[in-house]
């Protein structure tokens, strides 16, 4: 279902379209970068606060922009410190945007690092049999300013839990684009968005510190390879074999390893980074040793990290968390080659962390409190 909006939103502009969009209005082309400061320097959430413009101008712009594309819904706190933040949408769509706090274990490392994770899409159409995200399909993409407005509720909450200073999306390490959607099945959205996160002129976050996932897809992996912009990937591989592999990703029908992996390592060597392979161990699935052997063997030849995530349990799939002892095993093998590794603790669990899982249980109550009152 595609929702076209009555007006786009401010967020999804770049200095460039807004400049192009004033003049076309008779409007000065300087009051483009007013309007940016106002958004990402003060984060305004009114027009009104935009005092340095005139009140017939404010006028204009709310007439032709949505400043608030996306509405708090939900901020649900784990105990291990994951956040997750339900947002709706203009159709009354739900996605969901994940803080975590989280303590990496990695080769002799131990530390803390602050990570916003970000949706693309409303639902998704890959349809990886792990996934709650996947479970209803794709519902819609988000715009631009959509997957922006993400980023300026996240600060939004921060301040909430820091009363005295306002946050700055800098106090975060990284920002991953591993929520709800497959991100480059909306190509064009994300590469819009993440041009006006790292802009100077937007919220000025580092593209090394943004990392896009994919499960995937081919030729969207080579066409990123040759975006300026320099962000990392990540690739949802989840079995380091055809036959393992397209038991839980249906896109690996389309897109084997043997078209994946080398349009992965030509990304890798364009843009001189170090790719992530992110791999959710699945009991019974890809825990085995064999499996820990032929990712290794992958990892090497890609020079990739590798990033072991012990399943969530998702209500309503069959899929199970392997033992910790048996997650270790799996990590020794991948150690025992140099292989740089993460294995992530626990985080979110109690919070529906698992990608999706939050939404559609909101959904679910709706669902039934409109059935009540039916
Ligand atoms: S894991 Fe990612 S790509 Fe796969 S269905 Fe879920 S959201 Fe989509």
């Amino acid at each position: 279902m595609k929702f076209t909006p009555e007006k786009p939103a401010i967020y999804g502009e770049t200095l460039d379209s807004l400049t192009a969009s004033l003049t076309a209005a008779g409007q000065p082309a300087f009051r483009a970068k007013q309007i940016l400061a106002w958004l990402y320097k003060k984060r305004v959430r009114t027009w009104d606060e935009m005092t340095n413009l005139p009140k017939d101008f404010r006028t204009w712009m709310a007439e032709h922009f949505e400043l608030e594309p996306t509405g708090f819904v939900l901020d649900r706190q784990s105990g291990d410190e994951t956040d997750k933040i339900l947002l709706e949408l203009g159709d009354k769509s739900l996605i969901e945007t994940v803080i975590i706090r989280a303590p990496m274990l990695g080769v002799g490392v131990d530390k803390s690092r602050k990570t916003i994770c970000i949706s693309t899409q409303v639902g998704c159409a890959m349809g990886c049999k792990f996934c709650a995200s996947g479970l209803a399909g794709l519902k819609r993409n988000l715009s631009a300013g959509e997957i922006v407005h993400q980023l300026i509720q996240v600060c939004r909450q921060e301040d909430a839990h820091t009363p005295r200073a306002r946050a700055e999306l800098a106090s975060f390490d990284n920002i991953v684009v591993m929520g709800m959607g497959e991100p480059l099945h909306n190509y064009d959205a994300i590469i819009r968005a993440l041009t006006i996160v790292n802009a100077e002129w937007g919220l000025g976050f580092g593209a090394r510190r943004i990392t896009l996932s994919t499960s995937g897809l081919v030729p969207k992996i080579l066409q990123l390879a040759e975006e300026p912009l320099g962000i990392r990937l990540a690739i949802s591989l989840h079995g380091a074999t055809d036959e393992v592999r397209e038991q839980i990703m249906p896109i690996n029908k389309t897109y084997p390893l043997a078209d994946l992996l080398p349009a992965v390592k030509a990304f890798s060597e364009k843009q001189g980074r170090m790719v992530t392979l992110e791999f959710i161990l699945i009991e019974g699935i890809n825990d085995a040793i064999e499996q820990a052997e032929k990712l290794r063997d992958i990892a090497y030849d890609l020079h990739a990290h590798v990033n072991l995530i012990p399943y969530n349990t998702v209500e309503g799939l069959p899929w199970k968390r392997p033992s910790n002892n048996r997650c270790e095993r799996f990590a020794d093998v991948l150690r025992a080659a140099g292989i740089s590794v993460t294995l992530r603790r626990e985080k979110g669990h109690d919070i529906n962390a698992a990608c999706g899982q939050l939404r559609l249980k909101t959904e679910k109550a709706r669902e039934t409190e409109a059935g009540c009152t039916a």
